[in-house]
């Protein structure tokens, strides 16, 4: 498995060789920085907890160089930066029992950058060695460019496998602006309502971007409980914990769908629902 750029990484925690820990892989999760798979795709790191059968893989584009930093790191340089969050996202890695935990290190700005086709190159060669059942990423309207850049480099790589070779599912997670907007029936509803032990010790693990000054542990888990109770508005809570996606399949059966033209569907769904709701009780 050979990735554009040396200093990549390929953390298997149980030591498995390489082509075959990436082979056991059903659900895989590609995100732009360490720590966004544990706050956007806890639900597959639960399902493939202690199952034979299932595995998950992780997958961070970037190097993490340009974190904020602050208490313990404040004096860190972007180098010793990002070998913080290598190891942050490797301890979330065995936390999860994940089959593996790739790093590809590219710089945000080369993410972002549309012509670059390296990103893509990285995303498709592993997507061949794991074949995944079902996908991961941010979804489309999420307000963080390079979010935004890797869902779509994760949609330009699986539109270049062959029609068989595709997940079957390809969803969209929440990081930076949740899906509660969302029409319901849209939705894609992921329950996480068990092992919150579990859930709290991934986001926990990063500690240099919590100490960092921002509480993402607190906040993902207050999220979940929020979609929980928020979903049903005349029902008892079925979930303790909920997490949101954007089902972005029609993405990898229609290759001619615009990833603009698809997301504005689910904007135009929302318009439309408020739309009604309004006109119903005038
Ligand atoms: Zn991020």
């Amino acid at each position: 498995m050979r990735f554009h750029l040396d200093t990549s990484e390929i953390y298997i925690p149980d030591q498995l060789p390489v082509e075959q820990a990436l082979a056991r892989t059903t659900h895989l999760c590609v995100s732009a920085h360490q720590d966004d798979i544990e706050i956007m795709a806890a639900r597959p790191i639960l399902e493939c907890f202690q199952q034979k059968e299932k595995w998950f893989t992780g997958v961070v584009v970037t190097d993490g160089r340009g974190s904020p930093r602050d208490d313990l790191y404040k004096d860190y340089t972007d180098e010793e930066m990002r070998l913080v969050r290598f190891k942050e996202q490797r301890k979330a890695a065995i936390v999860g029992e994940y089959a593996a935990q790739v790093m590809l290190d590219y710089p945000s700005k080369v993410v972002k950058d549309g012509s670059r086709q390296e990103p893509v190159d990285d995303l498709l060669e592993l997507f061949k060695a794991a074949g995944p059942e079902v996908v991961y990423t941010h979804n489309l309207a999420d307000k963080h460019d390079t979010h935004v850049s890797v869902a779509l480099r994760v949609v330009s790589a699986l539109r270049s496998l062959p029609a068989e070779k595709r997940p079957k599912k390809l969803f969209g997670c929440e990081v930076w602006r949740a899906l509660d907007w969302m029409a319901d029936a849209d939705k894609a509803p992921m329950d996480v309502s068990e092992h919150e032990n579990l859930q709290a010790a991934l986001l926990g693990v990063f500690d240099s971007q919590i100490a960092g000054g921002k509480r993402y542990d607190l906040a993902s888990m207050g999220r979940r409980r929020a979609n929980a109770t928020y979903f049903e508005t005349h029902g008892v809570d079925l979930t303790t914990g909920l997490s949101y996606a954007m089902d972005m399949t029609p993405l990898i059966t229609d290759d001619r769908l615009e990833p603009l033209a698809f997301v504005h569907q689910m904007i135009q769904h929302f318009v439309q629902d408020v739309d009604e709701r309004i006109l119903r009780v005038k």
